[in-house]
C-alpha cells in the first residue's frame, strides 16, 4: 500500500500578475519502505515538492495523501499536527536551535510528544549516531557532520514513517557526506522507514530504489534500480 500519495498535484507561485507554474498536474506514489531520489535542474521544483509531500506547504490543486491523512484543506496547525506524528526532515543547513544543546535539539519532539523519558530517549539517540560525548556542545561548536548527525538524530525521534531530506549532504564535505549518507540509510533500513531525499549528487541518488526525474514542472521519468 502507498504510504504517500500525490495525484494531479499543481503549484503556482503568484508574485504580483505574474505566475509561475512550478509543478504542473504531478503524479507519484511512494511504498512504505521504499528509498527514491528526487533529482533534476536547480529550480525545477524538487524542494517545493518535497515541502508538499512532507506537509510543510499546500499544493495549488490536487491531492496529497501522506499516511492515510489527506493533507489540502488542512490549516497549517493540521498540517504540524500530521508532520509530528508521521515524519522526519533532515535540511541541508541542518537547522538545528543555536540556544539549545545537541541533546536538547534532540529532546524538542519527543519533548512536544510529552515523553517522560525525553532526556534518556535523546541521549540514546545521540549515541546511536555517534555523538554520546557531544551531548553538552552547542550547534556552534559542532562541525557541519555533527550537526547533522545532531539533526538525524532529531528526525528519528519523531519515530517519523517518512524521512524526508533535502540535499542532506549539499553542505558536508565528500567524507562526511558519505558517513551522513550510510547513517541514513543504516537508519532507513534498520527501521524500515521511508526515504524520500532531494539531491544534486547522482552516486547518492543511485543508492535508492527509485529515481523520480522532475523538469518543466513535470515527473519525466522514473528509474527503477
Ligand atoms: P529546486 O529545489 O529544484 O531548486 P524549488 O522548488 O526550490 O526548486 O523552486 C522552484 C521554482 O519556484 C524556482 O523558480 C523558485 O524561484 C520558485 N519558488 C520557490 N519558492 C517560491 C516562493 N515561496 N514564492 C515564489 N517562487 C518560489
Amino acid at each position: 500500500m502507498a504510504i504517500l500519495s500525490v495525484e494531479n498535484v499543481s503549484k503556482i507561485y503568484q508574485s504580483g500578475q505574474r505566475k509561475l507554474t512550478v509543478l504542473d498536474q504531478v503524479n507519484l506514489s511512494v511504498e512504505a519502505g521504499e528509498s527514491i531520489a528526487i533529482v533534476g535542474p536547480s529550480g525545477s521544483g524538487k524542494t517545493t515538492l518535497l515541502g508538499l509531500c512532507a506537509g510543510l506547504d499546500s499544493a495549488t490543486s490536487g491531492s496529497v495523501q501522506l499516511n492515510g491523512h489527506r493533507l489540502e484543506g488542512l490549516s497549517e496547525d493540521q498540517r504540524a499536527a500530521v508532520r509530528s506524528q508521521e515524519i522526519g526532515f533532515i535540511f541541508q543547513n541542518f537547522q538545528l536551535l543555536p540556544t539549545l544543546t545537541a541533546l536538547e535539539n534532540v529532546m524538542v519532539p519527543l519533548e512536544l510528544k510529552r515523553r517522560k523519558d525525553a532526556k534518556e530517549k535523546a541521549l540514546e539517540l545521540l549515541q546511536k549516531v555517534g555523538l554520546g560525548d557531544r551531548a553538552t556542545h552547542y550547534p556552534t561548536q559542532l562541525s557541519g557532520g555533527e550537526q547533522q548527525r545532531v539533526s538525524i538524530a532529531r528526525a528519528f525521534a519523531n519515530e517519523p514513517k517518512i524521512l524526508f531530506a533535502d540535499e542532506p549532504t549539499g553542505n558536508l564535505d565528500t567524507d562526511t557526506g558519505e558517513m551522513i549518507e550510510q547513517l541514513i540509510f543504516e537508519l532507513n533500513t534498520a527501521s524500515g522507514t521511508t526515504l524520500i531525499l532531494v539531491t544534486h549528487d547522482t552516486e547518492l541518488a543511485a543508492k535508492t530504489n527509485k529515481i523520480i526525474h522532475i523538469r518543466g514542472g513535470k515527473i519525466e521519468e522514473e528509474q527503477h534500480a
